[in-house]
């Protein structure tokens, strides 16, 4: 069997899941309650105590060796800057391909940390030395291999006298070790051969190394080293039973780079043939296959994917008992997963397996939380509350005869309540119908202790096996699960901790949480806006579903005429709106935020239907609309209100700020809703009346805006949206004497026009705020992780297509990795979904939509024409040709050097050059573009992060990231040079530009003396 080339036919996905699943947000402390009140009287916590402490102090009396990684991460927590760089080098050193970076990469981290601080063994020990020793030593036994073969050995050999390099090398390869059964499975079954001999309850799942694929090249290997390796355990014969023997573990995230709930059909088409043909192979040998859980937005659909193996497997082999899937007891929605998967075994009518695990992306998921400003938290946030949703979860798996429990787990306390739960259960003896699962490289302590007993069960080690290279998201995973306070492998190593306390009970009342809900980020006087999580399907069908509904007919063009009325109108009516008390006026933003917020659906598909803007994009788009109401009034608040200023005793001074009159906002076409938003509210609240005009490309998304913002309580005559082109309509605006300032985002050219015309005319000197485009750059070296690098070139130059102000234009990557990294983008490239986000059938799976209007489409396939003459394609997304007149395929271009960039392309394509030498003559030659807006940095280098950040000439620096979507009151958003004037958009100076100002000086003792001081006071 070849998992690539003899694929079953795609099974029937349930496009529907969210009847199986409650929401994942739900009130903790309630939950907590109510599986406690499941667990009462069930289980005897002073009998798992009674059980546990043994295998505790058993293993607290024969430590682990010095330079075993518990060991290490005890005396150098990953919160120790020790610990960090530890954790560091070992995501980063070895693979890094050329000498100077690696040299760079380890005296940067090692100059953090004070290794040489520690002690242990009663003597002083510089760690490294330490670590010297011992890894040469260990590495002429463990690694001869490399030296003779790998790509490792060269790097080891040209770092030649550099030892404090080569041995941390050496280190981190040690390190990795621990973790890995074996290079190839060949190897791992030898290993696991040897572990079944010296006992008969172990077992294996072997992990191929690999997971979240970016392009599908990456995929098909990963599916194929699956494939081999089922091969490989099938062939060193079969047990009765699939519990009986070793098994596999697979990532859906390896062998489909789009395995993503938006990529529905693409899962269908595409993935599942891969899983099905490995599920297959696993079942003909009769083997077990685990399906791995992966992240919460991949919750719901991984259900699905179940549900149609398991539909597969019923007709297939109706008789296989090996099929699973890992669960997460993190998830608030654990217990419902649970019922979900006993669901499914009973219809489909098989017995499957369940591995039980905590979950190993927990601090993933609470920052993914926190950014989306979901209403809470899809996973408990107390790690107690995860201990007891695991309790409740083995309840009702040891319940179900349809499935054959998986306790994977290095926890001693949760161990003994399951040992406690199965025996109440009836479930002990030879054949006791589940397992324990354990880590290669973790808990093995512990274990060793339970197999001692004579009713223990069977125990499975999840074996990963794989190279360097595949390793090192695995093993950082391994290192921060280790090194965080509130494991229990870090616990047991501490001798601080006493054992009553190792093993305390989870069974006890919610703990209050010391995280801030997502909405809560910012404190409690500015509600973070509320986000849609579109891996939860009740969140975002329903702005799916209004997609169908069209978007009404634009608002009339004004004259330049009327435009002129509107200013003369507005001018009278701004000493009223100025005179409204400051918190009445920051009343009105927020009241118009919450307004948005309720109106997320509608502002969603009006953003897709009128602005082109994706699902993802349209509801960042309105949420940051929404912060920059609350992020100005709070500003305001705290900004705007009188200041008292010092002076000589009888005179008051006071600074007071009020509006300048009327301000004129010029908003862009590609943030119609925020922009326009943001510009108008911050002129407002400081007082001033605006004239508000949109792009004319989408007039109606500012409509709906300015109906918002009057419902909220905003005196109709303090705006007026005067809709038209620039060149009548703008200029009019502009040129009007009752103009007192201008806030424009759009093109360098049309702010230098702007200035001009504010310069000659014969009124008032008055702001000109201008926020303009870019030549923005990203500097990759070679100790940046690729998949990292390829996700943020992705997106930040192919988001929105390219139609952002900050996208990214110029990729600058390091010649060490340049090929690496160019075939990865392309790859990437490839998996782009080209389309109509507008399209209520096929609009969720969008990424990349039309250009703007066909105006854009025409300049745009000028510029990619001649690109194509004078540059090298690199890739280009292939695209149906239904879309060629609205779209411009992303594509990626490379130039020979930095010169050849020639102006801002204002969509969907990316140059990429290569470097070497030092950095910052790389800057140097960016900063000589003259745009200052956004640079990307990619590096592991944190002090060269910085060097490169001091030295460029830019507004907005993002390091290891995407450099697009900057948030409101986190990222202020504003360049300087040819990119703007700043203040920076978001930020905390940017009301002020809309201020007058004025002191107010009173004399108090102008009226026969100075009273206040000879009284006293
Ligand atoms: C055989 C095996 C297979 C595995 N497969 C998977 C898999 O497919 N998918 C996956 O995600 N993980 C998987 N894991 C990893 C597993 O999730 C971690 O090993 C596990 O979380 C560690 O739990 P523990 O009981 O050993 O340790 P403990 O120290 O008791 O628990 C640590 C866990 O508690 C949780 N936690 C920590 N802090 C908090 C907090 N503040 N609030 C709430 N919860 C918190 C986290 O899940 C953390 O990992 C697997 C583990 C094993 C042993």
């Amino acid at each position: 069997m070849n998992a690539l080339t003899d694929l079953p036919a795609p099974a029937a996905l349930a496009a529907t899941f969210s009847d199986r699943l409650p929401a994942p947000v739900r009130d903790e402390p309630q939950q907590v309650a109510r599986l406690l009140a499941e667990l009462h009287g069930r289980l005897d916590w002073a009998a798992v105590i009674a059980l546990g402490t043994p295998w505790v102090d058993a293993v607290r009396r024969h430590p682990a060796p010095f330079w075993a990684m518990e060991s290490l991460l005890r005396e150098y927590p990953i919160s120790s800057a020790e610990g960090l760089a530890l954790m560091r080098l070992a995501e980063a050193l070895l693979r890094v391909p050329d000498t100077e970076t690696a040299l760079a990469l380890t005296a940067d981290q090692l100059g953090r940390a004070d290794f040489a601080a520690h002690t242990h063994d009663g003597q002083e020990h510089a760690l490294m030395s330490h670590l010297a020793a011992q890894a040469i030593e260990l590495s002429k036994k463990m690694l001869p291999g490399d030296e003779a073969t790998g790509q490792r050995a060269g790097l080891l050999q040209r770092l030649g006298a550099k030892t404090v390099v080569a041995a941390t090398v050496r280190a981190i390869q040690l390190l990795g070790r621990q973790f890995v059964l074996g290079q190839n499975i060949g190897e791992a079954l030898d290993r696991a051969a040897a572990n079944h001999r010296e006992h008969r309850l172990l077992r294996h799942s072997f992990d191929m190394l690999g997971e979240g694929a970016r392009t599908d090249a990456d995929a098909q290997r990963y599916a194929g080293s699956y494939a081999d390796a089922i091969r490989a355990i099938a062939a060193r014969g079969r047990p009765g039973r699939p519990e009986d023997g070793d098994g596999i573990s697979i990532k859906l995230s390896a062998i489909d780079p789009r395995y993503e709930a938006a990529q529905f059909a693409t899962v269908q088409r595409r993935m599942m043939p891969r899983l099905l043909a490995l599920v297959d192979a696993a079942a003909s040998a009769n083997l077990n296959l685990t399906i791995d859980a992966e992240e919460t937005e991949r919750l719901e659909l991984s259900l699905a994917v179940l549900d149609a193996t398991a539909a597969h497997v019923a007709q297939r082999f109706p008789t296989w008992r090996g099929l699973g899937l890992a669960v997460q007891a993190y998830q608030t929605r654990a217990p419902e997963m649970v019922e979900a998967v006993i669901e499914i075994a009973r219809r489909h009518g098989l017995r499957l397996m369940v591995r039980l695990v905590k979950g190993a992306y927990w601090d993933g998921e609470i920052k993914r939380a926190q950014e989306m400003g979901l209403s809470g938290y899809p996973v408990w946030t107390d790690k107690r509350h995860t201990d007891l949703s695991y309790l409740a979860c083995a309840q009702r798996l040891l319940a179900a005869a349809e499935i054959y429990p998986q306790f994977a787990t290095h926890n001693a306390g949760t161990i003994a309540a399951i040992l406690e739960m199965a025996r109440a259960a009836g479930r002990i003896g030879a054949d006791p119908g589940f397992e324990l699962q354990r880590l290669h490289g973790m808990g093995e302590g512990i274990h060793r202790e339970v197999l001692k007993r004579t009713d223990a069960p069977p125990l499975r080690i999840y074996a990963p096996v794989g190279e360097h290279r595949d390793l090192l998201a695995y093993l950082v995973r391994r290192l921060l699960e280790n090194g965080a306070n509130s494991s229990f492998v870090h616990q047991l190593a501490d001798e601080a901790v006493s054992i009553p306390a190792l093993l305390a009970s989870p069974l006890r009342a919610a703990a209050p949480s010391t995280l801030p809900l997502p909405r809560r980020l910012y404190g409690e006087s500015r509600v973070n806006a509320l986000g849609v999580d579109p891996g939860v399907e009740r969140e975002r069908l329903p702005l799916l579903a209004r997609l169908a509904v069209p978007m009404p007919a634009a608002p009339t063009d004004d004259s330049a005429a009327s435009a002129a009325l509107a200013m003369d109108a507005l001018h009278r009516a701004q000493p009223a709106w100025n005179a409204v008390p400051l918190p009445e006026r920051c009343a009105v933003l927020r009241r118009a935020a919450n307004l948005m917020e309720r109106q997320m659906t509608e502002l969603v598909a009006l953003l897709a239907q009128e602005g082109r803007k994706t699902f993802g994009d349209g509801v960042a788009e309105v949420r940051e609309a929404i912060d920059f109401c609350r992020y100005y009034a709070e500003q305001a608040e705290a900004r705007l209100a009188p200041q008292a200023l010092p002076g000589p005793t009888g005179e008051k001074n006071e600074l007071r700020l009020h509006g300048r009159g009327v301000f004129v906002c010029i908003s862009p076409w590609n943030f119609p809703l925020a922009i326009f938003a943001g510009q108008v509210v911050a002129a407002l609240v400081a007082g001033n009346t605006v004239a508000a005009k949109p792009a004319e490309q989408t007039p109606r998304s500012a409509r709906r805006c300015v109906e918002l913002l009057i419902e909220a309580g905003l005196p109709a005559d303090a705006i007026r949206l005067v809709c038209g082109p620039g060149e009548t309509v703008g200029a009019a605006l502009v040129a009007h004497p009752r103009c007192a300032g201008v806030c424009f985002t759009g093109s360098t050219q049309v702010a230098k026009i702007i200035q001009r015309q504010l310069a000659m005319g014969n009124g008032p000197i008055v702001p000109l705020i201008a926020e303009t485009g870019g030549l923005n750059a990203m500097i990759v070296d070679s100790s940046a992780l690729p998949e990292q690098v390829v996700d943020a070139v992705v997106q930040s130059a192919f988001r929105s297509a390219g139609q952002r102000c900050s996208a990214l234009r110029l990729l600058l990557v390091h010649e060490g990795v340049a090929d690496k990294v160019t075939e990865m983008i392309a790859g990437a490239m490839a998996e782009l979904v080209c389309g109509d986000p507008a399209d209520a059938a096929s609009g969720w799976s969008v990424d990349v939509g039309p250009v703007i209007d066909a105006e854009a489409h025409a300049g745009l396939s000028a510029q990619v024409a001649r690109l194509e003459r004078e540059a090298r394609l690199v890739a280009r997304t292939a695209m149906d040709a239904r879309f060629s007149a609205t779209h411009i395929a992303p594509v990626a271009f490379e130039l020979k050097s930095v010169r050849e960039m020639k102006q801002e392309i204002f969509g969907p394509v990316l140059h990429i050059v290569r470097w070497s030498g030092p950095v910052d003559a790389v800057v140097d030659q960016v900063n000589a573009l003259g745009y200052g807006l956004t640079l990307g940095i990619h590096t592991r280098i944190d002090d060269r992060a910085h060097r490169i950040a001091e030295r460029a000439r830019v507004g907005n620096v993002y390091v290891n990231r995407n450099m697009i979507g900057a948030v409101v009151g986190v990222q202020p958003f504003g360049g300087e040079g040819l990119s703007g004037t700043g203040p920076k958009a978001g930020g905390p100076h940017y009301l002020y530009r809309f201020c007058g100002e004025q002191t107010l000086t009173v004399n108090t003792a102008a009226a026969g003396g100075n009273a206040a001081l000879l009284a006293g006071e």
